[in-house]
């Protein structure tokens, strides 16, 4: 049988369609990996029963030459997708014992196209973090290393389950979302591909809201193929979710290999951060150097508010998350506190014991600048800078078609170094929150290592649903990178 390890979403697919390997066989051998890899913790909940079902219906009908573009394809979901009659978690406390009656749209889309789930990912609780060290079922451990050192490394977050899971191959693919950079940040961190799409591109219904008007999720996968494949079954419009957007979904695929020729490329200089490693440098120009010689052409642009966008961030985020955590009440959903004497101190007990710290941060933070004395000097204030956030890209997307900047401002970290840090963990998303921001979209792809062998991304910016040419460039630039070593499998 083909090592499915050595397989990726397109190939596995092909495989599949040309019958010289089962959904089973695949499903099976996917499940004994994960099992393998216990020690990286990337799922929360393991499906084997609902996948091997799932993979023999897929069988039946790839016997029969039937079945959707990515019939029997095994995929990992972030616990943050609703998913009917299964735990969905959150990564939190208090939706312990949650079990969805519905399927979030995104999931019934990837079913409908033929996919079988393997389990549910773990994450940082309720998307909230850059490390996956705020889940309520224990850090992610990143499948890669540094040379030569035993210390455990960060996947990155808030999808760190996705990443790990896709960088170890205990997934064909993974489903993730991105509210201030948890999809590309942690692609960035363990060589693989992630696409946040423009605001309004995939349905956010059934996905459990962290900031409504940034959330938006995507696929973090082995390459941009395989992230072309998941971005088409995930996007399109939904009746059920009114900042879902109704045009087409273009298939990404067939734009993959189209040439980069003339494509302007923007170098927004206030991303060249003081502090920022040489190494982190010398990849971004490298990626311009790439670009160049497919035959785009660079052009310096100027984004000054960037600086504003993480305190904008830090205030808008916490402020949606403060009003949309506000119905996990213990009457609802999942978890409910034992010690009350009237329904006051059972929301009170309730939600001190269902929430960790993190999120319990954000929801103070958010009550605080939505309160009456302070609602016009910080929200007000930041949505208006986060127009003007908008407006500076709408501008700079009037010279050139993409926009190429680091994806992460450093390589996997070491869990525990930055935890009780709070200012140090946001500024990992310095270079992905503009673009939750402005809505446009972006992706990360790998394009290098460091000294200790650590993998890093470059991310390219699009124009508000041009995720067409971004995958032109996406594909451009792995090409060039040749990114293709693996992880050492320490787990197994
Ligand atoms: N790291 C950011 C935060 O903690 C972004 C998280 C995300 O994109 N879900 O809010």
């Amino acid at each position: 049988m083909t090592n499915i390890a050595d397989l990726t979403l397109a190939q596995l697919r092909d495989a599949l369609k040309s019958k010289s390997i089962t959904s089973l066989e695949a499903t099976d051998a996917y499940l004994s990996r994960i099992e393998s890899a216990n020690p990286l913790n990337a799922f929360i909940t393991v499906t084997g029963d609902k996948a091997r079902e799932m993979a023999k219906a897929s069988d039946e009908k790839l016997a029969k030459g039937e079945g959707g573009p990515i019939e029997g394809v095994p995929l990992g979901i972030k616990d943050l997708f609703c998913t009917e009659g299964t735990l969905t978690t959150a990564a939190s406390h208090i939706l312990d014992g949650f079990h969805p009656r519905y399927e979030s749209t995104v999931t019934s889309q990837l079913w409908r196209d033929g996919g079988v789930m393997l389990g549910k990912l773990n994450m940082d609780e309720f998307a909230m973090g850059s490390s996956n060290e705020t889940s309520f079922y224990g850090n992610v451990i990143n499948p890669w290393k540094r040379e030569g050192d035993d210390t455990p490394l960060t996947p990155g977050g808030s999808s760190g389950g996705s990443s790990s899971a896709v960088a170890a191959r205990l997934c064909a693919a993974a489903t993730a979302t991105d509210t201030g950079g948890s999809i590309r940040q942690p692609a960035s961190l363990t060589a693989t591909v992630g696409v946040k799409p423009t605001y309004g591109r995939v349905s956010r219904w059934g996905v459990v809201a962290f900031a409504s008007s940034l959330d938006q999720a995507g696929p973090i996968t082995q390459d941009v193929r395989d992230a072309a494949i998941m971005l088409r079954s995930m996007a399109g419009h939904d009746p059920k979710d009114s900042t879902s957007v109704d045009r087409p979904v273009p298939d990404y695929e067939a734009v993959l290999g189209q040439s980069v020729k003339g494509l302007k490329i923007g170098v927004p200089k206030e991303y060249r951060l003081d502090g920022m490693p040489a190494e982190i440098e010398k990849l971004w120009a490298e990626g311009f150097a790439w670009m160049k010689d497919a035959g785009c052409e660079i052009v310096d642009i100027s984004l000054p508010m960037t600086k504003y966008a993480l305190p904008v961030y830090y205030i808008v985020a916490p402020a949606e998350a403060s009003s949309n955590l506000a119905r996990y009440d213990g009457v609802k959903y999942g978890h409910r506190t034992d010690n009350y004497e009237d329904i006051l101190s059972m929301y009170e007990n309730t939600r001190a014991e269902g929430f960790g710290d993190e999120v319990k941060r954000r929801i103070l933070i958010g009550t605080y600048v939505l309160s009456a004395g302070y609602y016009d000097a910080y929200y007000l204030r930041a949505q208006k800078v986060r127009k003007k956030i908008f407006d500076e890209f709408t501008d700079a997307f009037s010279k050139v078609d993409l926009i190429l900047t680091p994806s992460a401002p450093s390589v996997a970290f070491g869990l525990g170094e930055k935890s009780n840090d709070p200012i140090q963990m946001y500024l990992n998303d310095v270079f992905t929150v503009t673009g939750n921001l402005a809505g446009i979209p972006g992706a990360s792809v790998p394009a290098g290592f460091d000294k200790n062998g650590l993998p890093l991304g470059l991310q390219l910016l699009a124009r508000p649903f041009d995720e067409e040419t971004m995958f032109k460039g996406m594909y451009a630039l792995e090409q060039a990178a040749k990114v293709s070593a693996r992880p050492k499998e320490w787990w197994a």
